[in-house]
């Protein structure tokens, strides 16, 4: 008997250069952190399978591997995404002020039913911080997006922002 192919999503992470979107990917797939990841080590593309509901899915994660200095990001990045992570770094403001624009990016290119998943990451720099937790909750209520904060280098919550905007997007259908 043949087993049923598992279902695919396609996510993509977007946000400023430095807020970690390389290595939220690295700890979600292969839970590890890279220090001080160049640019030679950045990941372009992985798959993972999880589970939602006894549901077999197939994670397909598209990171922008520094095309985000450039203003470059290209139409068929954002092409049939159902769900996209929009990191900022909860230690530099302005990772935080450049959201809406990210927004912007996102309503022009992507469709208009992608899930949405704001990251506030770095939540292990709490010393450093310059952004509340409040302030994330309040621009994820106003702009109806999920939101969570994490940290790639503990790995706290990085598994539960991907596994939770696939059951936000399994919820949505
Ligand atoms: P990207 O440009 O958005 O892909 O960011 P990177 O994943 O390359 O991360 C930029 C820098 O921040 C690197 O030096 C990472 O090691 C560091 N970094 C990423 N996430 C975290 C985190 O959660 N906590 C800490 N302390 N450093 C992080």
């Amino acid at each position: 008997m043949e087993m049923p192919r598992p279902s695919t999503l396609k996510y993509i992470i977007i946000g400023d250069t430095g807020v970690g979107k390389s290595s939220l990917l690295l700890q979600f797939t292969e839970k590890r952190f890279q220090p001080a990841n160049g640019s030679t080590t950045n990941v372009e593309f992985a798959a993972k399978m999880i589970t939602i509901n006894d549901e077999p899915i197939k994670l397909k994660i598209w990171d922008t591997v520094g095309q985000e200095t450039f203003r470059s990001i290209t139409r068929s990045y954002y092409r049939d995404s159902a769900g996209a992570l929009l990191v900022y770094d909860i230690t530099r403001r302005e990772t935080f002020n450049h959201l809406a624009s990210w927004l912007e990016d996102l309503s022009e290119h992507a469709g208009a039913n992608v899930t949405i998943m704001l990251i506030g990451n770095k939540c292990d720099l709490a010393r450093r911080r310059a952004v509340s937790t409040e302030e994330g909750v309040q621009f994820a209520e106003d702009h109806g997006l999920y939101f969570m904060e994490t940290s790639a280098k503990t790995a706290q919550n990085v598994e539960e922002a991907f596994i939770n905007t696939a059951a936000a997007i399994r919820e949505n259908i």
